[in-house]
């Protein structure tokens, strides 16, 4: 058994069970082992019950002190149960567990661990877990992983699989040479994996995690440091000059650029005209305003008699992007011909684009990864925009450079990052930063709040919808709850429902996630976009560029589940335009902790300063489970939390590349086939 071996070998795994795998895109023992936890429970030592803090995950261990009693509510059984130790007594509740009636007997001593809240003036616990004392001994202050799950496949189910790859899969010998795995102090990458899913100590879950950011770190840098090397210092093949196509756009718009959008189109019109091709990044925070600035680079291109292309990570965007464009085209009567190209268009559709873009008619291109297809070829290729690029892997970007003679290169990004990690992560690309906002905005309103506070947010929003604004509510789930005992996590499917018994009938609600068909996806946003829809419930789908200015609301849902970076882009949504927006950020836990780290959003509207911040507040077992940044294309590596590391293998790749650029000696073998093989992966684009 090796990694590209069928995950149906696995003992146990039929075609039920491989088909659940199928929807976790695990197909193969080699993507199982790669499914890493999200992250880890820790069985802490159980406390005594006047200990026990409301709001928190505990274990107590106490005595049932008195006899269960059920009650029946049409077909719910509620079986209540009194506990108790010698500093106080607690209440326990259970829905459809009859038979513990006679599992918990009087004056048994148990483990019971759950969530601890106030109903009325007792204290309760619902659906707790119950442990023999010596069964929690073994499990106390382990790190147990937790798995992504889908309905059908349990955490159990999952480790026991995980253990059975681990056992029989044959793992290619060590990529690095002896002495760079010494250099950097780094663990094999077998003893990695194996730990990362039953880690002895967070000390070795540590190191192990360690290797494999490094392995990304690496690969990514390597491969993009490659890349470069063969376009650094190019020859400016498309000069251009300023013609007055841009000046009257501007003239035209609604409102002047702000004085940071000014200085930075000054800096690219300077590269388009000067002597090297550009490759610069624009880096600027959400809701900055650099679509205008693409919009004007690629106005410049096409009245060159260039063909300039805008590149966007997700069908939904590049579409949000062809209708601004196409907008402008025709009410400011520009000359240009814009076209969209993506990959959920009928191959008829897609044959007709191909032509215009091969014979030049079409100058302004518009679309996702489609845009570097074999099929793609450009007449006069003159610059190259892409929107949230670090979805894009580097090959990407190499493949669409490689199809015009050497473009100019645009990239934005409002990944807030500082200039030591962008020098790193971008070699030598050149920054502009757009540092303003457009003076027309108003603050966002902000509240972090518990899930008591549902009803007034409903009223509220209810009240926006009646004035016209619309709304999205975010939710960490698709369908279903994988929560596994811990918190409840909510689902858009349910949620939506939930909303719609809730709010006036009038109101229009839609739900929006990444397993809908690319289709049905823009179909959706569409509609959201002219406003057919008020009400958008949605996965983190929206988080990346989407741009509605009359959505005044954002409220999340388990809040506490995302990464305040993340959290910040999804804030990025509204505030748009010119109307008073809000936040709404729900907490399903009262932990001090958790609301203290969402206060911090409250407090500031800094991405770096935000992300930063959340860094330095995550606890034990988060190591993998908060994602920080949509647009940087890393699984475990997290260039925050990371960036000592980052650093380091990027030294580690300087020096390979001094060393032996084409890793053509004996020693460097295994790696040149690894590399290879990330330098193919990071084409596999994964739609979100
Ligand atoms: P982002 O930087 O997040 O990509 P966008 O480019 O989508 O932001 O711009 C957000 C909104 O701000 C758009 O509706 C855009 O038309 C508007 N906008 C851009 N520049 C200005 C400006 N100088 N003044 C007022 N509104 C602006
Ligand atoms: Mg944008």
């Amino acid at each position: 058994m090796d990694r590209d071996t069928p995950i149906m070998e696995l003992k146990g795994v039929g075609e039920k069970t491989g088909k659940l795998f199928g929807k976790l895109d695990i197909r193969t023992v080699g993507e199982l082992l790669m499914a890493y936890p999200r992250d880890y429970e820790v069985f802490g030592e159980p406390v005594k019950i006047s200990r026990a803090v409301s709001g928190e995950l505990c274990a107590v261990r106490a005595a049932v002190s008195g006899i269960p009693n059920e009650r029946r509510i049409r077909n719910l059984s509620i079986l209540n149960v009194l506990i108790a130790d010698d500093t106080g007594r607690l209440q326990l509740t259970f829905y459809n567990m009859p038979f513990l009636k006679k599992t918990l007997r009087q004056g048994g001593f148990y483990i019971f661990r759950g969530l601890l809240r106030p109903k009325g003036t007792v204290m309760t616990m619902e659906q707790p877990k119950i442990f023999a004392p010596e069964e929690y001994d073994r499990l106390t202050n382990r790190l147990v992983p937790r798995y992504a799950l889908t309905k059908g496949l349990t955490n159990q189910a999952m480790q026991k699989y995980v253990r059975q790859a681990l056992t029989f899969c044959e793992f290619e010998p060590e990529c690095y040479p002896p002495s760079l795995l010494e250099e950097n102090q780094l663990i094999s990458y077998r003893e990695a994996v194996e730990t990362v899913h039953f880690p002895q100590t967070r000390e070795a879950l540590i190191k192990a995690r360690r290797r494999l950011v490094f392995d990304e770190f690496f690969s990514f840098l390597f491969l993009m440091r490659r890349s470069q090397k063969l376009d650094r210092q190019l020859e400016n093949g498309h000069r251009m000059l300023e013609t007055a196509d841009t000046a009257r756009f501007l003239e035209q718009l609604p409102f002047p650029l702000t004085k940071a959008q000014e200085k930075v189109w000054q800096e690219i019109r300077e590269d388009l005209g000067g002597e090297n091709c550009m490759n610069r990044l624009v880096q600027g925070d959400v809701g900055s305003g650099k679509t205008i600035v693409a919009v004007l680079a690629l106005l410049m291109t096409a009245a060159n008699g260039y063909q300039g292309a805008l590149m966007a990570p997700t069908e939904v965007l590049a579409m949000q992007h062809f209708e601004t464009i196409q907008g402008y085209v025709k009410k400011y009567g520009l000359i240009f011909r814009p076209v969209l190209l993506v990959g959920s268009m009928t191959a008829r559709e897609k044959r007709e684009v191909y032509g215009a873009i091969a014979d030049g008619q079409a100058n302004l291109i518009i679309g996702t990864h489609a845009l570097i297809q074999e099929k793609v070829q450009y007449r006069s290729l003159g610059l190259v925009v892409t929107d949230e690029q670090h979805r894009f892997g580097v090959r990407q970007r190499e493949l669409l450079a490689q199809k015009g003679e050497n473009p100019h290169i645009l990239v934005m990004s409002a990944t807030p990052i500082p200039r030591t990690l962008a020098i790193i992560l971008y070699g030598d690309l050149h920054l502009s930063v757009i540092d303003e906002l457009p003076a027309d905005r108003l603050p966002i309103k902000n509240c972090v709040v518990n899930i008591s506070y549902r009803p007034t947010a409903y009223r509220f929003i209810a009240g926006q919808v009646a004035q016209g604004r619309q709304v999205y509510v975010i939710c960490p789930q698709v369908e279903g709850d994988d929560a596994e005992g811990g918190l409840p996590l909510e689902n858009v499917a349910d949620y939506a429902e939930k909303l719609r018994a809730a709010l006036p009938a009038s109101v229009q609600v839609a739900c929006l996630h990444g397993r809908m068909r690319p289709g049905d996806k823009s179909r959706v946003m569409n509609q959201f976009a002219d406003h057919s829809i008020d009400v958008l419930v949605s996965t983190t789908v929206i988080e990346v560029g989407i741009n509605v200015p009359n959505a005044t609301v954002m409220m999340v849902e388990n809040a506490e589940r995302f990464g305040l970076a993340q959290l910040h882009q999804l804030r990025g949504r509204v505030g748009r335009g010119e109307h008073q927006s809000y936040c709404i950020f729900v907490s399903a836990d009262e932990k001090p902790e958790s609301m203290e780290r969402l206060e911090i959003l409250n407090k500031s509207n800094d991405g770096f300063h935000i992300a930063s911040e959340d860094l330095k507040l995550r606890g034990p077992g988060e190591l993998f489970g908060i994602r920080q940044s949509g647009e940087f294309s890393f699984r475990v590596g997290d260039i925050y939390a990371d960036a000592g590391l980052l650093k380091q293998a990027s030294e580690a790749v300087d020096r390979l590349l001094a060393e032996d650029p084409e890793l053509q000696r004996p020693e460097h073998g295994r790696l040149r086939d690894y590399l290879e093989k990330a330098a193919q992966r990071s084409v596999d684009f994964r739609s979100i």
